[in-house]
């Protein structure tokens, strides 16, 4: 029998309640970029075009570049450059070695990109130290090219095909690795045309995404054959609302998977990066339960959880610093254990107890609060 929800005191509250929980959906935060390039390569394909039309119609003006390089994002300072560069969206080709797909574990087989960069200001991004250069947005416009190239990629899985919980899910393309899609959306029509082109192909394959944008009106009613997984960014309160400038709010995500949850999409959460907090265990505790009642009454929900901690690098640290140097963002080497990834680099993680603390509590609590959902991995 599945447990009731706690209410935010820890108390059970009873499942006619769930109600009055369950997020509402609230019109869509959306990304204007104060700038937008096109390169002359970008303008030869059609999605290129595509996007020009699509972001003229939004009534903002397109800059066609007279060469392929990106000019004019650099400022007198960093905080200059970082400011113009994210307010800027460039329509490109993408970069050849993007071509070749790399795996991603443990998210999915491979990793597929249709932009990089990102609109938002967290102050963890993911990005930093990943990306080199001012974070500029920039969108691909070869986009037939790059999912005509995923046919070479089917049935060669590394992650989810030999994990033999997640072997339904056939081949795995992860499209957010290095963007949040639905902060883009509105302005390229990529993750649609994804999911289209996901929907009509003839192999057991899964497109997945990340994120922490609640923009999904446009995916409602796509013919999606269940072959798209939408995944949202997640976190309690305290580090949603100090942390996560420029995103949808968290409620708004979770309204947002409910709708797709209706519409027969496999949902997910990506709980990231959790944090210990000194009161943890409520603000996660309340985040859980309003997970619970956005899935309230879906029938045959497919959700899933992928549970991600905190961690930094000394590069990440370094440029995250330079973005938000008034960060309260704990990255304190002494207080972290140090890891060596795969290629040697040094990470720093939270210590193995707090590591066990945190695992064993969304462990059990996931499983009593919100029975339906189906843990996928911790890191
Ligand atoms: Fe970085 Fe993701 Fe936040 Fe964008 S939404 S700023 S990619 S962490």
């Amino acid at each position: 029998v599945p447990a009731a929800p706690h209410d935010a005191s820890g108390e059970r509250v009873p499942t006619r309640d769930l109600a009055a929980l369950a997020p509402a959906a609230r019109p869509a935060r959306r990304w204007t970029p104060g700038r937008v390039v096109a390169t002359p390569a970008a303008l030869e394909h059609p999605h290129g075009q595509r996007i020009v039309d699509r972001v003229q119609a939004l009534g903002i003006e397109v800059e066609r570049l007279r060469s392929n390089r990106l000019v004019g994002v650099r400022g007198q300072t960093d905080r200059e450059t970082y400011a113009r560069a994210k307010a800027t969206m460039a329509i490109v080709v993408s970069p050849p070695s993007r071509r070749a797909l790399q795996p991603i574990a443990p998210s999915a087989d491979w990793r597929v990109d249709l932009a990089e960069g990102c609109p938002a200001h967290c102050q963890y991004c993911y990005l930093a130290g990943s990306l080199s250069g001012p974070p500029v947005t920039r969108v691909y416009a070869d986009l037939d090219d790059i999912l005509a190239g995923l046919a070479a990629y089917a049935g060669r899985g590394t992650v989810t095909s030999r994990n033999a919980r997640r072997a339904d899910e056939g081949t795995t393309f992860e499209a957010s690795c290095y963007t949040d899609p639905l902060a883009l959306e509105h302005l390229t029509g990529s993750w649609r045309r994804a999911v289209q082109h996901f929907a009509r192909w003839d192999a057991p394959v899964q497109l997945r995404w990340t994120t922490k944008y609640a923009d999904v009106g446009t995916f409602v009613g796509l013919p999606h054959a269940g072959r798209t997984r939408v995944r949202f960014s997640v976190n309690c309160a305290p580090v949603s609302e100090r942390f996560e400038g420029g995103t949808a709010r968290v409620p708004d995500r979770l309204a947002a998977l409910r709708r797709l949850a209706l519409d027969g999409y496999p949902v997910g959460l990506t709980i990231a990066p959790i944090m210990p907090l000194p009161d943890w265990r409520e603000r996660y505790g309340d985040l859980l339960d309003q997970v619970r009642a956005a899935v309230d009454g879906v029938p045959e929900v497919d959700l899933t959880a992928e549970l991600i901690t905190h961690r930094f690098t000394p590069g990440s640290k370094e440029v995250l610093l330079g973005w938000y140097p008034h960060t309260r963002l704990e990255m304190d080497e002494e207080s972290r254990s140090r890891k060596h990834g795969k290629f040697g680099a040094v990470k720093y993680v939270y210590p193995r107890d707090t590591m066990a603390e945190l695992r064993g509590w969304f462990t059990a609590e996931l499983a009593a609060r919100v029975p339906a959902c189906r843990i996928l991995y911790w890191t």
